[in-house]
């Protein structure tokens, strides 16, 4: 188990859904943990839910002053940086035909662009201090692809691979990077899924946000051997087929 008292982390995308479950399990962990996200008074209210070890700064991924400041507020007030979570996300709807090139280029910036800017400013600070842990927030759409969400899907195999080139430059360094690929979770990206979509899949529900903080905390504290590596949350989603009905 890795000691976090007296370190801090940082959580984009941390005022709700995922972001705010994986918050609250990592403050449970004894890390100080900033909450980081453009939704001010959400993020505000959940950081204050989560006691005197966590507080709200408002982020906007795509901004490097904005990180910066984040990071520089993370280690005054809790101490040298040990963990970020990439978990801020936009879900956009759109084919490769339909979505037009502004939202693509907005959901690449967010998903993708956001979470490489965290990494490439907390890197610095990570190696600095002789270990931590970035863990990226990808998807399913970041083993497979689906129809109708092509920006999202482009961006969430990106942040995999990002993780994979991350995590070879790091690893020398004693810094871990991982990437989690949730399927259908019960969040607000959510809200209005049909309950088919997880009908398929071989545990047929959508997952709670407190199951994916669970796997987040085990990469962090537990999985100290695991680097580059890919940690699958989706019912099995991605295990394959069943063909029980064609035999
Ligand atoms: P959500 O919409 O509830 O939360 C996303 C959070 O990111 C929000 O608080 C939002 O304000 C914040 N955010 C958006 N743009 C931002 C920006 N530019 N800067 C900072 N914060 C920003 O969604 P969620 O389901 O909790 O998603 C969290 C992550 O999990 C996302 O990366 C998403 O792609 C991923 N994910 C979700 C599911 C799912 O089914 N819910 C499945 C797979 C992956």
């Amino acid at each position: 188990m890795t000691d976090l008292h007296g370190r801090s982390a940082i959580v984009t995308g941390g005022a709700r859904g995922i972001g705010a479950a994986i918050a609250r399990t990592l403050v449970k962990s004894g890390v100080g943990v900033v909450v980081a996200d453009i939704l001010d008074d959400t993020g505000e209210a959940t950081a204050e839910s989560l006691g005197p070890t966590a507080l709200f700064r408002h982020l906007d991924v795509t901004d490097d002053d904005q990180w910066r400041r984040v990071l520089d507020d993370a280690e005054a007030n809790f101490g040298p940086l040990a963990v970020l979570v990439n978990n801020a996300g936009i879900l956009d709807f759109g084919s490769v035909e339909s979505e037009s090139p502004a939202m693509f280029r907005h959901v690449v910036d967010v998903n993708l662009f956001g979470a490489w800017l965290g990494m490439h400013l907390a890197a610095p600070r990570l190696r600095a201090n002789g270990d931590g842990v970035i863990v990226n927030i990808s998807s399913t759409a970041g083993l497979m692809g689906y129809s109708g969400i092509a920006g999202y899907v482009a961006s969430k195999w990106g942040l995999r691979g990002l993780t994979k080139a991350a995590a070879i430059e790091l690893g020398p360094a004693g810094v871990r990077v991982c990437s989690v690929h949730p399927g259908p979770i019960h969040t607000p990206m959510t809200v209005g899924f049909d309950a088919s979509i997880a009908a398929g899949q071989p545990l047929p529900r959508f997952g709670e946000p407190e199951e994916v903080a669970s796997m987040v905390g085990f990469i962090v504290t537990e999985a100290t051997f695991s680097t580059g590596s890919e940690f699958i949350i989706d019912g099995g989603a991605t295990a394959g087929m069943s063909l029980t009905d064609l035999s």
